[in-house]
């Protein structure tokens, strides 16, 4: 089939995503959020012990799962994200008595969080058993582990009856899927099952923590803000920005929609007044310029202008979506105004700044 040069970007992907699928059938199953049906996630319970592909949601995101003990299986998660080899997946258990299979040591520590924060928005690194295949950990010595409280996510890992693999169900580099249609674009004709159970409540990933050093690390900033982990835990380190982070996957260029962004921050009227500036600029250049606001009266002049709520909690659920939007429209540049950085704001910022490849402009 020819590609015509008139489709953009986004419907040539969606028309290779057909033919992929004629070759993998990807089975869609639409399972409740709050009481799942138990007949479905059988179903796809049994694809994950046969060694398949199931695309899940989580309270965070939606996850690409694998049987995590099982690395034939979980070399399908990386052939089907693309992703590099030295980027290590989250476990996700049911049961918090799986650590104990999973990781070799379990520091009071991460007893105490787990205790506290599980399930929920928190990954621990602990140091790795040996039951857990070298690919699931890209032969790191240690292990993501995860317990999320997604109902279904619970069902289908305990129907499993076995620990699952999983990043987060994007093509590699693109935006995190926050429902199921965001987890279609990307993986129709690559996995066997895809759930949709919805959108996902908290809309950025789980916060990683290392526990394996003193003082613990937070590795990214995530759904359990760091505000909340320090009740618990005094001392906690955070990792900054460098070439070669301990947590792989933050070296990578990551949630990039198809146009250039850029990230301006400071006090909110300065930030509006240089977003504005920056929509006429290139608008004069010709252009087609999006906006990613937080302000419902905005004013801007743009092609396209994406509202995402007005508090962290609301921009974190939307922030995904809206980078991957902008892709259907052929906009050149998204012009993106910055949050406060309190919160799940934290994570919001970490990961905007990324899908901008740190193109920020301060305002203070
Ligand atoms: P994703 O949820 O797709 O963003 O991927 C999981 C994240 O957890 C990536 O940023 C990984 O680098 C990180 N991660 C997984 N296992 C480890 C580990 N053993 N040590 C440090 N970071 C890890
Ligand atoms: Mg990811």
């Amino acid at each position: 089939m020819a590609l015509s040069s008139e489709l953009n970007t986004y419907h040539k992907e969606r028309v290779i995503r057909q033919i992929l699928n004629s070759f993998i059938m990807t089975i869609i199953l639409k399972i409740r959020k709050d009481n799942p049906e138990k007949v479905l996630v059988k179903q796809a319970a049994e694809i994950i012990r046969k060694g398949g592909l199931v695309a899940f949601p989580t309270e965070t995101v939606y996850g690409l799962g694998a049987d995590a003990l099982n690395a034939k299986a979980v070399e399908k998660i990386f052939e089907a994200k693309g992703r590099p080899a030295d980027n290590p997946l989250i476990a996700h258990i049911a049961d918090k008595k799986d650590v104990y299979r999973l990781a070799k040591e379990v520091p009071k520590d991460a007893e105490l969080l787990m205790k506290e924060f599980w399930p929920g928005p928190l990954t621990i690194i602990l140091k790795k058993s040996k039951i857990v295949p070298d690919i699931v950990t890209a032969g790191l010595d240690t292990v993501a582990i995860r317990m999320p409280s997604h109902k279904v996510a619970l069902a289908l890992i305990k129907e499993a009856k076995t620990p699952i693999a999983a990043p987060s169900a994007n093509l590699s580099g693109k935006p995190s899927p926050t429902d199921a249609e965001q987890v279609i674009e990307d993986m129709l004709g690559r996995v066997d099952v895809i759930i949709d159970s919805g959108s996902c409540d908290i809309g950025v990933e789980s916060t990683v923590i290392d526990m394996t050093v003193k003082p613990a690390l937070i590795l990214r900033p995530g759904g359990l803000p760091k505000e909340k982990l320090e009740k618990f835990l005094k001392n906690i380190g955070k990792e900054e920005h460098s070439e070669k982070p301990k947590s792989p996957g933050m070296k990578y260029k990551h949630y990039a929609p198809n146009a250039e962004v850029i990230v301006v921050e400071g006090s909110r009227e300065k930030v509006m007044k240089k977003a504005r500036k920056l929509v006429e600029e290139y608008k004069s250049k010709s252009k087609k310029v999006g906006v990613i606001t937080t302000a419902k009266e905005h004013g801007y002049d743009a092609d396209v202008v994406k509202y995402v709520g007005n508090t962290e909690k609301e921009v974190a659920r939307k922030i995904f979506k809206a980078l991957r939007d902008f892709n259907k429209e052929d906009i050149h540049i998204i012009i993106a105004e910055g949050i406060e950085e309190k919160g799940i704001g934290e994570a919001v910022m970490n990961r905007l700044r990324k899908a901008a490849g740190y193109n920020i402009i301060e305002v203070r």
